[in-house]
């Protein structure tokens, strides 16, 4: 028997639909998790965060976001390490030195409505290999859309 989709078990950002009600929150958490303790799934980490900032981006302002986008380009297209990135972004990671927020507690932010061709949910955390290959895949799959989002 196929059971229609309740909004209850779809994650109202990214618009995956909950296996088990698993949020996309726990399943981050759980790969952050893995990533601290293990250095093999360490090396994606800038990509885990980036990524599911943009798909989950309800306490995010518009620059914060664009923001991230370009943080992800940086990695993904033009091949920036960690190490480049922290020196390259420290104005916008410095409070200081930003004119603007990244995050906002406005409430009405509007839901996004990009429907993702890939969400958290397929990503494998059976081994670091399948695993830092899906969040590189999931990265420039959510990057792609985004430019594709912002040039229409
Ligand atoms: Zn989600």
């Amino acid at each position: 028997m196929v059971n229609p989709v309740e909004p209850a078990n779809v994650c109202k950002d990214c618009k995956r639909v909950l296996e088990n009600f698993v949020p996309c929150a726990e399943l981050y958490h759980h790969f952050l998790g893995k990533e601290v303790s293990d250095p093999d799934f360490w090396q994606v980490h800038h990509l885990t965060v980036l990524t599911y900032s943009i798909q989950h981006p309800t306490f995010l302002t518009k620059n914060g976001r664009l923001e991230m986008q370009k943080m992800l380009k940086r990695f993904i297209v033009d091949g920036l390490s960690p190490q480049q990135a922290r020196q390259q972004f420290r104005p916008f990671v410095s409070n200081q030195n930003r004119t603007w927020k990244i995050t906002t507690e406005n409430v009405d932010a509007p839901s996004p409505t990009t429907q993702w061709h890939m969400t958290i949910g397929q990503i494998r955390v059976d081994n670091s290999e399948h695993y830092c290959e899906d969040i590189r895949k999931w990265a420039w799959i959510t990057l792609q859309q985004c430019m594709y989002d912002d040039a229409s």
